[in-house]
């Protein structure tokens, strides 16, 4: 039986070895813990600095009960881990976040349903099964919509803007698996981010919402905080809080949101994991996103959130993102990260930078100034 606060010298369990596990297990040394890291490839930027790993599917029985027996709680650092594999896990040790608060963010249908009954608005939007169903769904929702499957979305793949009649069948046609949902398009002013940390005894703690801006669908930067009125950012906040507790979680979670123009938040996505426009955290306030995650999963008190700085964070993305490393490096209030990958693809995470930023100046700067030489 795992009793909580864990004791320093505890091993926590992470599915995945993505960089987000990464950041997590070095969080985690700091906080006195150890990481076992659970992925199918040991090469992974999450397997380099775990102390201990295992290699072997997801689907694999006798490794996850072997992983469940040498941990003393399972958190995982993308939600694409199959269901199944948590369920199989949550028979044996504690898991958190748990299986219910997966399964509503591996499914968009299930996750905008969840965000309308909790009360955060979310942008029109029909479950479209059939290419009837999207027909029908287009005359309500109208042109241009938005077409997205239902699971293993990320980084806007599997999807497709729709934009007149003919484009309706060649995307049913492409996109899977089946169903699918039809949002209605967003004219939005910005998209925003806000991330809470939510404790076992139901404390929440939440960042400074922050700024995205994507490129090829890919994060490109993130401002922090927001550059918002403060009813645009404390409704932010207020709707990362009810995502936690409406999700009943232990662990962290990113609510992605879109700002109309006239000042309203429309709910996007649900990430129930530490999240790339939160990696600012890391150097801009005393514990990041990932000590936060580490805490509460470990049943350590939060945590404040608060910003010591203002901070611009840049992904270093493929090998157009390696090749500015050895300029960041020399730059002044700027902090590099890498996350080891061998091999430097295009659209690749590589790392990211963070540029400080003193308290309170970011809302003066335009983009050009805040990023300065990032
Ligand atoms: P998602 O995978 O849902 O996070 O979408 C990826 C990106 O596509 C978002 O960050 C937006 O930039 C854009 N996008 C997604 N849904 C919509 C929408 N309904 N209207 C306009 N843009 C959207």
């Amino acid at each position: 039986m795992t009793a909580f606060p864990l004791p320093p010298g505890s091993v926590i369990g992470i599915l995945g070895g993505g960089q987000l596990g990464r950041m997590s297990a070095l969080a985690a040394a700091r906080l006195g813990y150890a990481c076992h890291i659970f992925a199918p490839d040991l090469d992974s930027p999450g397997m380099q600095v775990a102390a201990h790993r295992t290699v072997a599917a997801y689907e694999d029985r006798a490794a996850l009960a072997r992983f469940a027996a040498s941990v003393a709680v399972v958190t995982f650092e993308f939600e694409n881990v199959p269901a199944a594999a948590l369920e199989a896990l949550a028979g044996l040790v504690p898991c958190r976040p748990g299986l219910a608060a997966l399964a509503t963010c591996q499914d968009r249908a299930a996750e905008k349903a969840f965000l309308d009954r909790i009360g955060v608005p979310v942008a029109p939007w029909r479950l479209v099964e059939s290419e009837a169903d999207l027909t029908a769904a287009v005359a309500a929702l109208g042109l241009p919509a938005v077409l997205k499957t239902t699971r293993m979305g990320y980084d806007g793949r599997g999807q497709a803007v729709l934009r007149d009649a003919m484009d309706l069948a060649p995307a049913f046609a492409r996109l899977g698996p089946k169903p699918l949902v039809l949002e209605a398009f967003v004219p939005f002013a910005a998209e925003l981010s806000a991330i809470a940390a939510r404790g076992a005894d139901g404390t929440i703690a939440v960042f400074d919402p922050v700024e995205n801006r994507h490129a090829h669908h890919i994060l490109d930067l993130s401002f922090a905080p927001a550059r918002v009125p403060a009813a645009v950012a404390d409704a932010a906040r207020a709707h990362a809080a009810a995502v936690a507790d409406g999700l009943d979680l232990v662990g962290i979670v990113a609510l992605e949101l879109f700002l109309l123009p006239d000042g309203r938040l429309l709910g996007n996505e649900i990430a129930p994991r530490p999240h790339n426009s939160g990696h600012w955290t890391m150097d801009a306030c005393a514990a990041s996103q990932f000590e936060q995650h580490i805490r509460a999963v470990a049943g350590l008190p939060l945590a404040a959130p608060d910003r010591h700085h203002d901070a611009v964070m840049r992904n270093l993305i493929g090998p157009e993102g390696l090749d500015a490393w050895p300029r960041l490096l020399r730059m002044g209030q700027v902090v590099p990260h890498l996350y080891g990958k061998a091999e430097a693809r295009a659209g690749r995470k590589m790392g990211h930078a963070n540029r400080l930023l003193p308290h309170g100046s970011l809302a003066k700067l335009t983009d050009k100034a805040a990023l300065g030489e990032l």
